[in-house]
């Protein structure tokens, strides 16, 4: 039961902190208690951003010894609604901001790792490891304000997950603030470390459901010397998994991503980003786009890219296509890709589902989500994109032009089960790198079994037995 936040617990939690450590002030909290989309809303009455790891455990441990709920902020891009507070006038909640915690503690070149603290923002890691002539390899559109910290809670993917794997695998060690406000400090840069549980793996993808994390050594990598990039045209999902087959076989582990996305999820963004074009002349139905990079000249990754398109032309499998010929042009191409969300969000509502399935049922489970989708709701549009190498797909839904947005979405539940149901029942996730946060407590216990569930309950139960940490995300315990 989590107890009401008195102005005594107020007053400590103030003066746990120094003045810029604490907003009671609406306006400056206002950005912080509403989603992305606007999909989920709260309230709290004070947000603390504390700036060292012994302000987070003093917080912590006057919110246990109280049973206040926290709820962990990095740079509320979650599309989960994990980091907004309820607003539940009887039992309000405290949020805890990492934004304060923003130092990069340390880069080791030799040893490629880099330290940073929880509520740096993701492309400043990027820059600190280029800045070291080092790779950070997570990457995805809201890189400019997520933060580590969120990314390692979400246990994030992005667009490199295909060559260097998601958060949880970047991740060498993490200094974890406990509901108690003992600190787990298990910042080892280890490659190699068989002692036991691994404890650290607990808290990432956890959101913020078992502890605060305030620092993480990340794993670094050599900064490729050479990249090829290319927007192509094919036919559908069916031959772009054939494609992503020969393109494993034949260019090995130089490729780093493979995206697809429909031609109305291109047409969105010509529509509503500015500067964006179409690439090729011609409009197709569907397009991939593709990167390979390495440590070879940049001539040799070229022709190595271009060796592979060819034949795929040849074999009919590609139809049309354009190799980026410098970063900018790079860049355009990945700008199209980034900017679907975007202008996905500016073409009106849209019910999003972020599924997994084995790589092979890709086209698959695209056939069967849009019939179902259409079946039950005429004129629905259907933009199915995303990192096709991981076998996940946004299957996201634009809303008949025609309809009401906020009817549209009242069917968010039963649209999502529906097509929840197809990912699974071909192998899949119905969240494959967005979590579960408040949106999905419920498709968790419908689709996860009875022993996953108890699992998850005895390790909420262990680590936070006074319910403190993001109430009601994720599981209850
Ligand atoms: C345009 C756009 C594109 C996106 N693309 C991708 C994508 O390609 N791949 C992908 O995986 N995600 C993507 N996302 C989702 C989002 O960016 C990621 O989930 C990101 O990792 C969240 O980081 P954040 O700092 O914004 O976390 P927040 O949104 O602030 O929080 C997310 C969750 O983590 C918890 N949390 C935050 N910080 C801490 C902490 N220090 N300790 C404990 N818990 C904490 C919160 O309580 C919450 O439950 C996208 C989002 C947007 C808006």
């Amino acid at each position: 039961m989590i107890a009401q936040l008195d102005n005594s617990s107020i007053s400590e939690l103030k003066g746990i902190v120094d003045s810029a450590g604490w907003s009671d002030d609406p306006e400056v909290i206002a950005p912080h208690l509403s989603e992305w989309r606007g999909l989920f809303s709260g309230s709290t009455p004070i947000m603390l951003m504390p700036d060292t790891t012994e302000e987070v455990a003093a917080i912590m441990r006057c919110c246990n010894g109280r049973g206040i709920g926290i709820v962990p902020q990095g740079g509320n891009t979650g599309l989960a609604g994990g980091a907004i507070p309820h607003s539940r006038p009887d039992a309000p909640e405290i949020l805890l901001s990492a934004s304060r915690l923003n130092r990069i503690r340390a880069v080791d070149a030799e040893n490629f790792t880099l330290t940073a603290e929880a509520g740096c923002v993701l492309a400043t890691l990027q820059q600190a490891a280029a800045a070291a002539d080092r790779l950070f390899p997570l990457s995805l559109s809201a890189e400019g304000s997520c933060q580590i910290g969120g990314n390692i809670s979400t246990n994030a993917g992005g667009t490199n997950v295909l060559r260097y794997g998601n958060a949880r695998e970047l991740v060498l060690g993490l200094e974890v603030v406990l509901p108690n406000g003992r600190v787990f400090d298990g910042l080892r840069g280890l490659r190699k470390d068989n002692t036991g549980y691994d404890l650290k793996q607990l808290f990432i993808g956890a959101e913020g459901t078992l502890g605060f994390i305030t620092a993480a050594v990340c794993k670094l990598f050599p900064l490729s010397r050479s990249t090829a990039t290319a927007l192509l045209a094919v036919d559908g999902p069916r031959s772009a998994v054939d494609l992503f087959a020969r393109a494993q076989l034949n260019l090995g582990d130089e490729l780093t991503a493979i995206e697809i996305f429909p031609r109305l999820a291109l047409e969105m963004v010509l529509a509503h980003i500015d500067g964006c074009r179409d690439p090729l002349d011609k409009a197709w139905d569907w397009y991939l786009l593709i990167e390979i990079a390495g440590a070879r000249e940049q001539a040799d990754t070229d022709l190595n890219l271009t060796g592979f398109l060819d034949d795929c032309l040849e074999r009919g499998v590609v139809h049309d296509g354009v190799i980026a010929q410098s970063g900018s042009q790079r860049a355009d191409l990945w700008r199209l890709r980034h900017s679907i969300s975007e202008a996905q969000r500016l073409a009106g509502a849209s019910i999003k589902n972020d599924i997994s399935v084995p790589v092979a049922r890709v086209a698959q489970f695209i056939d069967e989500a849009t019939r179902y989708a259409a079946e039950r709701l005429p004129g629905v549009r259907p933009v199915p994109f995303g990192h096709l190498g991981d076998g996940n797909i946004h299957f996201n839904l634009s809303q008949p032009e025609a309809m009401a947005s906020q009817d549209f979405l009242d069917l968010w539940g039963e649209i999502t089960a529906g097509i929840d149901t197809i990912a699974v029942q071909l192998g899949g996730s119905f969240s494959a790198e967005h979590g579960i946060g408040a949106l999905k407590t419920g498709e968790l216990v419908r689709l996860r079994s009875d022993v996953e569930l108890g699992l998850m309950r005895a390790i909420k139960q262990a680590i936070d037995p006074h319910g403190i940490m993001n109430p009601g995300k994720v599981i209850e315990r």
